[in-house]
């Protein structure tokens, strides 16, 4: 599908006939030619989201199994199996709907209202094609209401024990599906998780901003001789301390629920130095206008981080919104060590894994920086 799916308000023209809010509309070019069909809302800023590019695609509960049956396919090809994001919205052409996939748990998103209305067939496509355990709607976020949906969660199969463990790299982890934070678990960091492998052996390791310590104990499995996980949230702190334990690293990993920016600060101050300092905050912002302020978060947790770090160890850091590009992020990053006075070597500069797709017309599909230096 090339172009971007989205089209504005003020980017229409005349209409055609009526829809309902929510309802499949055609789209033509000011010269009359078909562009593609979507789903309109005239209550959001972005009035239609294409969903097909061809004028003969009936969209139906058929296209969704398709959809959803292709973007499996597309998964297991590039080597996901067990867990993965099973569709990542525009990146599977399925506009604002994400669903995860923890092996047999499924957790769905849906993010518009367009998309909302054809919850029961994603519902279905995913009974037929994978008869899963669970299925859990995480409609508890903030966008929904910019589309002029309520904020919701629960089962969208029979109610089932939404606390479920999944297996990444050799470990287990604790996932809570209902009560996690997004979808229960961060996937997107999957990969980045085994890129730390060679760099942590005898280490001692600070990770800050460790949710439930998902870095920390590839930490420990890699070899660390001691990790010390931050997060401000005490739950997340205490399924991190029920991670360990469930893969017998409580001797090695421990964490603390601090405030990561006080606690870098002070840390500073003491003189405290580590072999490797992991920094994974959440977005900062969620709006263009704040885009200067995520910038300063990131700059002042990364020259903290790169200060606590012994000459040669390593900082692994990342950024996980889409509006701050990778250029801006390697500037501060720079801009961190120029005031810190140290060297880097870069080591390791990703993105997210690749279940999240990024398709090249859709920018924001690319959204996690993640980078890996060696600190002079
Ligand atoms: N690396 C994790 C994801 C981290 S998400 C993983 O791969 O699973 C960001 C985390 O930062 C969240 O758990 C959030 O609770 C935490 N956080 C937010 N502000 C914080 C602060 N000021 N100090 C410490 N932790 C914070």
């Amino acid at each position: 599908m090339a172009g971007h799916p989205w089209v504005f308000g003020n980017e229409l023209g005349d209409s055609e006939g009526t829809a309902e809010p929510g309802d499949i509309v055609e789209l033509y070019s000011s010269g009359g030619s078909f562009v593609g069909k979507g789903y309109y809302n005239p209550a959001s800023q972005i009035r239609i989201r294409l969903l097909s590019r061809r004028k003969d695609e009936i969209i139906d509960d058929n296209f969704f199994y398709k959809r959803i049956s292709q973007a499996w396919e597309y998964r297991k090809q590039i080597g996901y199996v067990e867990n993965c994001r099973l569709i990542f919205g525009e990146g599977d052409m399925l506009p604002a709907l994400i669903i995860d996939k923890f092996n047999d748990y499924f957790v769905i998103q849906t993010l518009a209202l367009g998309m909302e209305k054809w919850k029961g067939a994603i519902v279905s496509a995913l009974q037929k094609i994978f008869k899963p355990k669970g299925i859990y709607e995480r409609n508890d976020v903030s966008v929904r209401t910019l589309e002029g949906m309520e904020q919701i969660k629960g089962f969208l199969s029979e109610p089932f024990d939404t606390n479920i463990i999944i297996n990444e790299n050799g470990l287990k982890f604790h996932v809570d599906i209902e009560n996690g934070q997004k979808t229960g678990y961060f996937l997107d960091q999957q990969d980045n998780r085994r890129a730390i492998q060679h760099i942590v052996k005898g280490a001692d390791v600070l990770e800050a901003f460790c949710y439930t310590g998902t870095f920390s104990l590839h930490a420990a499995q890699y070899g660390a001789k001691s990790v010390l996980g931050l997060d401000i949230s005490d739950t997340a702190v205490a399924t991190a301390r029920r991670n360990a334990e469930l893969n017998n690293y409580s001797d090695i990993c421990k964490f603390e629920a601090v405030n990561a920016f006080d606690f870098l600060k002070q840390s500073v101050k003491d003189g405290k130095r580590y072999d490797v300092v992991m920094l994974d905050p959440p977005a900062f912002t969620k709006s263009r206008e704040n885009i200067q302020k995520a910038v300063t978060g990131y700059k002042e947790i990364n020259l903290r981080g790169m200060k606590l770090t012994k000459p040669g160890g390593f900082l692994v850091t990342a950024s996980c919104t889409n509006l701050v590009p990778p250029d801006m992020f390697l500037k501060t990053i720079a801009d961190a060590a120029k005031d810190a006075h140290r060297t880097l070597r870069q080591v390791c500069w990703q993105t997210q894994s690749s279940d999240h797709p990024i398709l090249w017309n859709v920018p924001t599909t690319q959204y996690l920086k993640f980078l890996i230096v060696q600190v002079l």
